[in-house]
């Protein structure tokens, strides 16, 4: 049976020194989140984040701006918080209108405010494993594989999913770490070949959103599961993966919710306190 691989008891040892490097700086950073519209998926993740943020000594500001901003507006607004001092890092809640060009906002995000670690600039830093703003969740799926003390040189990783924020950074992150990464999509599913792939994968990373997508009897003995999807059935939230039998089969697993999900917010808080040093 998995040793189960949680994220509260890890994010609770960096929340610790999250704090002290807050109380070292000169004043109290601000951390500016700005949601258009209203967006109830969004404001579950808004809660976590200003409770998280404030227990730091971090101040949290949310700017709710109208559904109906238009693109300069919004452009205009995130401008206006890239030049206040007091802000040391920026988040826009998706998904935004369609009147507004996600990236093209994105994008006007000062890069050391980038907090998600999405503007080109830290993206192309992170490829040459210099940037200090890496994207959240791929941040805290490498932390849950530290914790599990495997040494990846050389290990076969499978990643499925290559998202901008989680799939395709943490094959950076993994690369660097001198594994073998072999990154699936939909591709991959639509040639028949997910199951395969899935079968040798001495760590599985799986971040589509699809429950019960990966079936509990393609694990590999022994292998580390890292599950991130976050997926509503019923009541309940589950993962991308069936937990029971992939249980079996497995050495390490992240339970959905409790594994990545408390991770990836004080992941967002660690750059946050990296964004102000750099500012400081
Ligand atoms: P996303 O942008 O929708 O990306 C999903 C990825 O899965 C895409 O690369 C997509 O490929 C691929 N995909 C779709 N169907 C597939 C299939 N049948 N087989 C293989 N790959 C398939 O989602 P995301 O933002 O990366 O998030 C993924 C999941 O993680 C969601 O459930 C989300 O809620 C969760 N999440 C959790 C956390 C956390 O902190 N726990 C943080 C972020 C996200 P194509 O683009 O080619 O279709």
């Amino acid at each position: 049976m998995a040793k189960l691989l949680e994220g509260n008891p890890i994010a609770e040892r960096i929340k610790e020194e999250i704090r002290d490097g807050v109380k070292s700086l000169k004043s109290k950073p601000v951390l500016a989140s700005i949601m258009v519209g209203r967006n109830s998926a969004a404001e579950t993740y808004l809660k976590a984040q200003k409770k998280t943020a404030e227990s730091l000594g971090i101040e949290y500001q949310l700017h709710n701006l109208p559904g109906d901003i238009t693109e300069a507006a919004l452009i205009d607004f995130v401008q206006k918080l890239n030049s206040d001092k007091s802000v040391k890092g920026i988040i826009i809640q998706m998904p935004l209108p369609q009147q507004i060009n996600c990236k093209k906002t994105s994008c006007c995000i000062l890069p050391v405010k980038d907090v998600e670690g999405i503007h080109p600039d830290n993206i192309g830093r992170l490829f040459f494993a210099k940037s200090s703003m890496i994207p959240c969740t791929a941040q805290a799926v490498m932390e849950l594989l530290k914790e599990s003390g495997v040494d990846l040189t050389g290990k076969e990783v499978v990643v499925v999913g290559h998202s901008e924020i989680v799939g395709k950074p943490l094959a950076i992150l993994l690369l660097e770490k001198l594994a073998t990464v072999t990154v699936c999509h939909i591709g991959t599913a639509k040639a028949g070949k997910l199951e395969e792939h899935v079968r040798n994968a001495e760590i599985l990373i799986v971040a589509v959103g699809k429950a019960g997508l990966i079936k509990g009897d393609w694990i590999k003995e022994g292998a580390i599961v890292i599950d991130v999807g976050i997926n509503r059935v019923g009541e309940q939230l589950v993962g991308d993966v069936e937990f029971l039998p992939a249980e079996k089969h497995a050495a390490f697993i992240t339970p959905v919710p409790g594994g990545v999900g408390p991770l990836t917010v004080i992941m967002l808080m660690r750059n946050l306190l990296e964004a102000a040093k750099l500012q400081q």
